[in-house]
């Protein structure tokens, strides 16, 4: 399920975790080469991405 980013924090390792609005987390690791999200290192890449849809794994699974 889509569900929009409201908000974020950084877990215990210094990670990013986007706070989705239906009130489940997701990492948005910066992750080169691999995972590269540059936005996610600025105050104004995340304030930019703010109401960006992401999948929620979490809503999925509970839907069942
Ligand atoms: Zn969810």
């Amino acid at each position: 399920m889509q569900q929009p980013i409201v908000g974020y924090h950084k877990d215990e390792e210094d990670h990013w975790v986007a706070e989705l609005a239906c009130g489940h987390n997701q990492h948005v690791r910066h992750n080169p080469p691999w995972v590269v999200r540059d936005w996610v290192t600025t105050e104004m890449g995340r304030a930019a991405m703010l109401g960006y849809k992401l999948e929620c794994k979490l809503c999925d699974e509970l839907k069942c």
